[in-house]
């Protein structure tokens, strides 16, 4: 059996979740999702990928999908991702994404199961002393989102030394974009990212969007993010499944796609690809954002042999923008 015979996709309904598991199964995984439907939207997925409504904490229902469904490999998506709200409420933030993925782990290493894909994040990352970040730069997280992730990431390398788990976190810079069929997408309620916001402005069905701060050390004054589409993530979640069958220790890796755009940038560029402006003004900046997160994608690169296909700005924005049409 290879790890990626048949995956449990957790938070299998959400953004990124979604596009792994449909991923999955066009490349031919049996994929059986779990998720507490709790971010809202159901994504249209393929009739044969099994949906489960339940807790990752339930160590009833875990640990008897993990064997009824005869379980090769757990990729980890379900949690929570906003991180403003992370700190207002980090008690929801330290148990949902670290309190019951522990649990989650207990179901996975009572089991036979040992390949554990975690979705982890640049937010580990803090305030960046060097760009582009490598894997091996300082993880000091500045809010409890990040925080929560990285704790997760220790129990894992803990239990991949003592226990034999072969781990993967895969640290997301800004994911975005939507499946190139437009048959899934980026849907958070409230939404907080800045592509959906940008292209809900220039559609019109929602009000200009504000630039958080035009006074950043960059050439322009607004933030410089790496966008990554959310299709190359989820090959490289496969691919990184590939790599654990084959004994490579993947451990901490960054998913990004080493260009960076500024928030200026992103506007111009979301304006050209969908021939509108998009209205928006200027104001403060957010607290607790970074002038420039850029990945390093060295090891994912060298440890997945993977390559961002479709992360150029523009295809990101078109791919986004036929989602929301
Ligand atoms: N941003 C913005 N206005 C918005 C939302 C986001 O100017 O309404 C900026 C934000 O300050 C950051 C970039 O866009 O520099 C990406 O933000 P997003 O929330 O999408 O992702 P993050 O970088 O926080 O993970």
């Amino acid at each position: 059996m290879r790890a990626r015979d048949r995956i449990l996709v957790t938070g299998g309904c959400g953004y990124v979740g979604s596009h792994f598991a449909r991923a999955a199964h066009d490349a031919g995984s049996k994929v059986i999702v779990l998720d507490d439907f709790s971010a809202g939207t159901q994504p249209k997925l393929p009739t044969d990928v099994e949906i489960v409504r339940g807790d990752i904490a339930d160590r009833t229902l875990v640990p008897r999908l993990l064997r009824d469904q005869r379980i090769t490999a757990i990729a980890h998506f379900a949690g929570k991702i906003q991180v403003g709200e992370s700190v207002q409420k980090p008690r929801l933030y330290f148990d949902g994404n670290l309190v019951k993925s522990l649990a989650l782990l207990d179901s996975v290493l009572d089991s036979e199961v040992r390949t554990f894909l975690f979705s982890s994040t640049a937010a580990v990352y803090g305030m960046p002393d060097e760009v582009p970040i490598p894997e091996t730069a300082r993880t000091q997280p500045i809010n409890p989102y990040g925080a929560s992730k990285l704790a997760l990431e220790h129990a894992l390398d803990a239990y991949g030394v003592a226990h034999g788990l072969r781990w993967a976190a895969l640290r997301y810079f800004n994911a975005a974009g939507a499946h190139s069929d437009g048959s899934l997408r980026e849907g958070h309620e409230p939404e907080t990212h800045l592509l959906p916001l940008v292209i809900d402005a220039a559609l019109g069905r929602r009000p200009p969007l504000t630039v958080f701060g035009t006074d950043y050390p960059t050439a322009d004054g607004t933030c410089i993010r790496d966008y990554v589409h959310v299709e190359d993530l989820a090959s490289a979640h496969l691919a990184a499944l590939d790599a654990l069958d084959a004994g490579k220790p993947v451990a901490a890796t960054n998913l990004g796609s080493a260009s960076g755009f500024s928030v200026r940038e992103v506007l111009d560029t979301a304006a050209r690809v969908l021939g509108k402006p998009v209205p928006h003004t200027f104001g403060a900046r957010r607290p607790g954002d970074p002038a420039v997160l850029l990945a390093s994608n060295a090891r994912a690169k060298e440890v997945l042999g993977w390559r961002p296909v479709r992360s150029d700005l523009a295809t990101i924005i078109e791919d986004a923008a036929r989602a929301r049409m």
